[in-house]
């Protein structure tokens, strides 16, 4: 019995319940062969690729006998079930989605309190050799995105702000913010 491009099939593995679907590269580009994106509660989705078999000619036991090759294991972080990366291709690194996502966060975390220590670092050095204040500015240049520029500096004007920007190519020279060290 062959296939319908929307068919969802079902399989099991360790007694964690998996869906598949037929992505569309798989009728749409037969030099793809057949791919099945996989889903398993918190896992992060699979993607299975039999490429010598062509989508007209595929049987519901053929997607079976795919499925059947999916391992479940624990989640590293909190034992969840996700698919084995030896046995399927999925990111996550062995971790569920929502650990993923936790990590993700952390770093992301992580990263914004350094460069809040490394500006309370420079604010001190630069306040020790004589500057009043610390600018934030976004220099709008005529082309491309925008960009962030800090600088230090003793006893600041508009004028002496506004020179700089210029310097640094800024279509717009009132984007800034002035912090007293
Ligand atoms: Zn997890």
């Amino acid at each position: 019995m062959t296939i319908s491009k929307t068919q969802v099939f079902t399989a099991e593995s360790n007694g964690a319940q998996m869906t598949a679907t037929i992505d569309r590269c798989a009728w749409m580009h037969p030099a793809y062969g057949l791919q099945l994106t996989v889903k398993m509660g918190n896992s992060c989705p699979g993607t299975l690729n039999n490429k010598a078999l062509r989508f007209e000619l595929a049987t519901i036991e053929d997607i079976q006998q795919m499925l059947k090759g999916i391992r479940v294991v624990a989640c590293k972080e909190c034992a969840e079930p996700v698919f084995d990366p030896a046995t399927v291709l999925v990111n996550g690194q062995g971790k569920c989605f929502p650990c993923v996502m936790k990590e993700l966060d952390a770093e992301l975390e992580e990263s914004t309190r350094l460069d809040a220590d490394d500006i309370a670092q420079r604010d001190a050095k630069y306040k020790k050799e004589g500057c009043t204040h610390r600018v934030e500015a976004w220099v709008h240049p005529a082309s491309g995105d925008d960009w962030r520029v800090s600088f230090w500096i003793i006893d600041p004007t508009d004028e002496a702000i506004q020179e700089i920007l210029r310097k640094e190519t800024s279509q717009v020279l009132d984007d800034y913010t002035l912090f007293k060290l």
